[in-house]
């Protein structure tokens, strides 16, 4: 590699194998780059088409203090998020404080004493397990008389219709579904399977409220689960719809009715939507949704990029090297502690923050088994940017998402597969 950009990378402590296998890896990409591509340059279409619609203007980009009555930058960006997702309203604040946060607050004022919640694809996500109360905990559904039913996944991991037909009944009031596999093995579900199972829902009950659980999952594809008939979308700014740059907040786009009862909850009951002052970070909401669909195709890029790349030195990978995409997380399957802990040390090293870090495992509270994560974020926490994250369990599993941009996710992976083969663990690969 005798290219500028091949001696910056021997310099930044790429090995000419390890770059020259990347390549190789990246030349069988090409098609899938482009369509990932078309799909960015349509959401981004989508995004400034409905942010002109909305005439957002240079005093939205300005904030406002105490109350904020009247915020017109906060009105206007939650008009934008509607017309993206194609609902007919939206509530996005940075006093929504995570992705948890968002989802809580869009069952805890969907829901009331007496309500069922069913979530037909399993499991959802760790933190929800307390908002639900299915691990006893202070506020939960539960403890307000909401009671929770869940049907699992077949085996290979399609839905189980006739068992969700049976698990509807009178007192269901709300289905949540989680697009992304998360933490799990599961697939992730594409948009138009989801509306297969709101159509099948809806055929039942057409009252019955369905959520998705839209984390890691905006812009990957043309559709969002509100296209498909969803009451609500629920995720967090500080993954894809922020595009890196929003600092905290979480967004509900849906019915009226749905974002009305959870604004009402978010401030109080008679206040709603017309207070919550935005204070100064207007302006990194609307830039980072502006930037979404290139930073979320830029992370994309690296997920398919990592699952060729491990594929083909021998390790399972999920999604595999071919399948189609429906969020930006990227397992790996080591079956080797060594393994895992050098992948996030690689992942460390590439860090634009804190890049001279050694992340190592420690006993997270809220887990049984240590856990290795790393991050060197602009903004904390943040997983929209490169990070990764393993439980130190079997399969080794290592999780991995984002990139601000395609080519630092690209370096980023190339490091890891460098410090897999510093460790040894590469002997007779690389
Ligand atoms: C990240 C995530 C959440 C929770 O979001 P936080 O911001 O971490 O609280 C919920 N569901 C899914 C599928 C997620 O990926």
């Amino acid at each position: 590699m005798n290219t500028e950009t091949g001696n910056l990378y021997r310099k930044m402590g790429i090995c000419d194998a390890v770059y020259a296998f990347g390549e190789e890896i990246l030349s069988g990409l090409t098609e899938r780059f482009s369509k990932i591509d078309e799909t960015a340059e349509y959401n981004q279409l989508k995004v400034l088409n409905a942010m002109q619609e909305a005439k957002v203007s240079e005093a939205c980009l300005l904030g406002t203090t105490g109350y904020g009555y009247g915020d017109i930058g906060r009105d206007t960006l939650e008009q934008v998020y509607a017309k993206i997702f194609h609902t007919e309203d939206a509530l996005v604040r940075p006093q929504i404080t995570c992705g948890t946060h968002a989802l809580a607050l869009a069952l805890m004022s969907n829901l009331r004493p007496g309500d069922e919640l069913l979530s037909p694809v399993g499991k959802p996500y760790d933190t929800l397990e307390e908002v639900i109360g299915i691990r006893p905990s202070k506020g939960s559904l539960k403890e307000y008389g909401i009671s929770y039913r869940q049907v699992e996944l077949l085996a290979d991991g399609n839905f189980d219709y006739e068992a969700i037909g049976r698990a509807v009944s009178e007192k269901t009031k709300l289905v949540t579904i989680q697009r992304s596999k998360g933490y799990q093995t599961r697939p992730t579900f594409s948009v138009e399977k989801i509306g297969e199972l709101i159509a099948f829902i809806k055929n039942i009950r057409p009252d019955i409220i369905c959520m998705v659980d839209n984390c890691y999952g905006e812009f990957v594809e043309k559709m969002e689960p509100s296209d498909v008939r969803a009451d609500m979308v629920v995720g967090s700014l500080i993954k894809n719809p922020g595009g890196g740059l929003a600092p905290i907040g979480g967004y509900i786009a849906g019915r009226k009715e749905c974002v009305e009862n959870a604004a009402y909850r978010l401030t109080s009951p008679g206040l709603g939507k017309e207070v919550g002052a935005s204070l100064g970070v207007l302006g990194s909401f609307y830039q980072g949704l502006f930037l979404a669909p290139n930073v979320t195709a830029g992370a994309l890029k690296g997920a398919i990029f990592a699952a060729n790349i491990y594929e083909k030195l021998g390790y399972r990978v999920i999604p595999n090297s071919t399948e189609s995409r429906h969020d930006i997380i990227q397992a790996v399957e080591f079956q080797n502690k060594e393994a895992v802990i050098a992948f996030c040390k690689g992942i460390q090293a590439a860090a634009p923050v804190d890049g001279f870090v050694d992340p190592q495992p420690w006993a997270m509270p809220g887990y049984d088994s240590e856990v290795i994560m790393a991050a060197g974020a602009f903004v904390s926490g943040s997983s929209i940017e490169l990070s990764a994250d393993a439980p130190i369990k079997p399969p080794f599993a290592v999780y991995f998402q984002g990139g601000l941009t395609w080519h630092h996710a690209k370096f980023g992976i190339l490091k890891t597969v460098q410090s897999l083969k510093e460790s040894g663990i590469l002997s007779d690969k690389l």
